[in-house]
């Protein structure tokens, strides 16, 4: 406890010389976020400050205090991902300020990338393909490669086993992703986990909601999810009104919406890569108010609305979704999403998707 009252006392003072700085002058946009984080800061809600620091950070690049509040904020509350992310992007963006100094101080304690990087090895930022040799595996087909990634789990409930005709269509949905992508995730411990139900292929997240849904919500009516680099698609999902299961057949959509997940994770976290999120508050801030309610999902803060909308630009790729509703939002995000959507293709380039 006194060590953490020490560190805060440490940053206030830090605090009290930035706010000085000529560099503090955010622009418009980052203005609002930027405020925001003050008022939780004052209130000591220091994981809610690093959020809206980091979103006004990255809307405005140039502005040093918000980088270095996020940062620290995100350290503080032990968000420990969100931290190294930010503190990449101000020990590489401020060279010789001494925030950067302390950047690369904090790196060195709990990024183990950075030794890497320190050393000559570019680790961090780049690799897509890193060791990826797709050249070499030219001979494999589509088909080969979905037989391995496709995997069926046995029932071990009241619920059937899955059916011939379910598998058919997914290994199908598979079989058409492009080759270097199936080769990506073959690499990286990618997987299609086939189930009667997202929770008998783990138990744990039965009474659990999605993130960014209702908290009344759970699992049980999602007809996939991704858990790191593994989908798992489930033939029936809960009605949550009448409790009866249902099919998921014509929720293919939502299996790519998560092989778009499990992509992101295969990257070890493309969505929260600086060139990424810039792109992504750079389109967000210009999504419509009157369209806001109904693309909420793709706007949540922090690492969820970039990776929500990252998933979401690869199911299009993919072939879209299929259910009517989120079909409609699926395009919303297409449109209003353009500069995400190139770097996405950016990155489908360097992987050698055609
Ligand atoms: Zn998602």
């Amino acid at each position: 406890m006194a060590v953490k009252t020490t560190r805060i006392n440490r940053f206030i003072a830090t605090l009290a010389v930035l706010a000085c700085s000529p560099l503090m002058a955010p622009q418009a946009l980052a203005g609002q976020d930027y405020d925001t984080a003050l008022n939780y800061y004052k209130q000591k809600q220091y994981e809610k400050a690093a959020v809206h620091f980091e979103t006004a950070s990255l809307r405005a690049p140039g502005n040093l205090a918000a980088n270095y509040y996020a940062a620290y904020c995100f350290h503080l509350v032990g968000k420990r991902p969100e931290a190294i992310q930010s503190y990449r992007r101000l020990s590489k963006n401020f060279p010789g300020t001494k925030e950067a100094q302390q950047a690369q101080r904090a790196l060195s304690a709990i990024d183990p990338q950075y030794k890497a990087s320190q050393t000559g090895n570019p680790a961090a930022e780049t690799g897509n393909t890193g060791n990826l040799d797709v050249g070499s595996r030219k001979k494999e087909t589509a088909e080969s490669l979905t037989n391995r990634l496709v995997k069926v789990q046995k029932a071990t409930g009241k619920l059937a086993d899955v059916t011939g005709d379910f598998i058919k269509s997914i290994k199908e949905m598979v079989a058409a992703i492009p080759l270097p992508i199936l080769i990506l995730m073959d690499e990286r411990g990618g997987e299609f986990d086939i189930a009667p139900s997202v929770v008998e292929h783990d138990l744990r997240i039965q009474n659990t909601a999605p993130r960014g849904w209702g908290s009344e919500s759970s699992w049980k009516e999602s007809p996939a999810v991704c858990s790191g680099t593994k989908v798992i698609i489930a033939q029936y999902k809960l009605n949550s009104s009448t409790g009866e299961y249902v099919t998921t057949e014509t929720e293919i959509g939502v299996v790519r919406h998560e092989t778009g997940h499990a992509i992101d994770h295969c990257l070890n976290g493309f969505s929260t890569r600086e060139s990424f999120r810039h792109a992504y508050y750079l389109d967000e801030a210009r999504v419509p108010d009157e369209l806001r309610g109904r693309m909420a999902y793709y706007l949540q803060k922090s690492t969820s609305g970039p990776s929500e909308v990252f998933a979401e630009l690869i199911c299009s790729r993919l072939g879209g979704e299929t259910d009517a509703y989120r079909k409609e939002v699926g395009e919303l995000v297409y449109k209003h999403f353009p500069l995400c959507r190139k770097e996405m293709e950016k990155l489908l380039a360097e992987l050698g998707v055609k």
